[in-house]
């Protein structure tokens, strides 16, 4: 079998989601899993739109995340191409030049829907006349649309299963604007084929288009790669996740604290019957993917589900992967690794480390309920100034209990509290000893 090649095409007009994620990372796998090659296409004809500025962020998010790519194209260094690919198509009959304004189009669609057909183009602009289409260039540019071939466009869809779409149903999808722009329609389908891809996977929302560029890839003499169609994201609550894409941006959930491994992990699972487990390297996360284990019910996303993940991810660490960061809060060096210990159980984000060294070198504000109020007060005159050793909790909470005769929570709470300012958190005996502020005795 030839070599697999799929490719990522964003259009760099924003930040990337956790949607395109879903799409990069599906591409990413299955080259990877086949030993075949990733390619980063960007997809900026639209110049208005496109950005560096995107373009660059696209390509941070993807090395945060691993996912490498063997190949970066840029469409807009290709327009030549697309240009004689239209060309092609111009003189095998295939494109037709049309004049409709938007407002003449949807004029025609709301008659069509209100006698109750389908609102397809109807393809006035195929019988002009030349001197009618010399007579309305004057007027403005035309725009090409591509002459479908009415029959049925059937594939074996790689989530979907086998699809069949009457090509009747469909608008001859217009390819080039009147301004010049080549659109997407056109131009991923030259890249498609001049870059040898052998598999595309993308959102359900591109069925129809797939159904389009198989022909128009036919008609450019190219053979069609395989399709998969993902489905797409809702909420939790199976809620469209269009409009909150804008925040669940992957350079918001990096800044967030949301790790690499959390986020593949669950997106290369969400969606299919296989279970969502912390993966920490691709190559295990490969392993474990299959497109067939895809179904085509909306997929539901809940980024609360990223945090289990990220948290143990984060505990999984030894202390050598995370020294510098233990270092740049300013923890001396011969209490880090401790200090690792103590506080990895206890974050569910690297940003929490900064609370738990607070409290280490500066000690809490106490809480201490009514209650407890004298029993604090006669523990902590019978608590020595920090430093502590390895068994100062249980020489403390041995001296305080036959001091006052409480035990169990009644006797550990209270003093937590006190020192902690929290009812939850490390083990104290292992907490103790990094302590270097504990509250005044009275
Ligand atoms: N630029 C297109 C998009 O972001 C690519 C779609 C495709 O994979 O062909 O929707």
């Amino acid at each position: 079998m030839s070599k697999i090649v799929t490719r990522f095409a964003p259009s760099p007009t924003g930040f990337l989601h956790i949607g395109n994620l879903r799409t990069a990372l599906f591409n990413y796998l299955i080259a990877r899993k086949a030993g075949g090659e990733f390619v980063l296409r960007l997809d900026d004809t639209d110049a208005e739109r496109s950005k560096q500025e995107y373009i660059d962020v696209i390509q941070r998010d993807l090395e945060w995340l691993g996912l490498r790519w063997d190949r970066i194209e840029q469409q807009s260094k290709r327009l030549e191409r697309y240009a004689e690919a239209a060309d092609k198509l111009r003189a095998d009959g295939r494109f037709y030049e049309c004049f409709e304004t938007p407002t003449e189009l949807d004029l025609k669609r709301k008659k069509q829907l209100n006698m109750g057909r389908p609102p397809v183009y109807d393809r006035s602009a195929l019988a002009l006349e030349d001197a009618e289409k010399v007579r309305l260039r004057a007027e403005r540019e035309g725009y090409w649309r591509f002459l479908l071939e009415q029959t049925r466009i059937d594939w074996n869809d790689g989530i979907l299963g086998p699809l069949s779409i009457d090509a009747a149903s469909v608008s001859d999808p217009v390819l080039i604007r009147a301004d010049g722009q080549v659109l997407y329609t056109l131009a991923s389908v030259v890249d498609d084929i001049d870059m040898g891809i052998t598999h595309v996977v993308r959102g359900s929302d591109h069925v129809t288009n797939t159904a389009t560029q198989i022909q128009i890839i036919e008609a450019l003499g190219g053979t069609p790669p395989s399709f998969a169609h993902h489905s797409l994201l809702t909420g939790a609550q199976g809620e469209a996740l269009s409009k909150r894409l804008g925040v669940l941006s992957l350079r918001d959930l990096r800044e967030q604290g949301v790790t690499p491994a959390a986020l593949l992990s669950l997106m290369a699972r969400l969606g299919s019957s296989a279970p969502v487990e912390l993966h920490l390297t691709l190559d295990e996360i490969a392993e474990g993917f299959d497109l067939a284990q895809f179904g085509a019910a909306p997929t539901k996303f809940d980024a609360e589900d990223l945090w289990p993940l990220t948290r143990a991810d984060l505990q999984s660490r030894p202390y050598e992967a995370v020294a510098d960061e233990i270092a740049a809060l300013g923890v001396p060096a011969d209490i880090a690794p401790q200090f690792w210990e103590v506080a990895r159980e206890n974050i569910t984000r690297m940003a929490d480390l900064g609370q738990w060294w607070a409290l280490c070198r500066d000690g809490a504000e106490p809480v201490i309920d009514p209650e407890d109020a004298d029993f604090v007060a006669e523990a902590l005159r019978l608590l020595p100034p920090p430093p502590y050793g390895p068994t100062a909790w249980k020489d403390w909470t041995d001296a305080v209990k036959s001091a006052t005769g409480r035990k169990g929570k009644g006797l550990f709470m209270p003093l937590r509290k006190a020192l902690t300012g929290q009812s939850h958190g490390p083990d104290m005996s292992a907490l103790m000893p990094l302590l270097r502020k504990v509250p005044a005795r009275e």
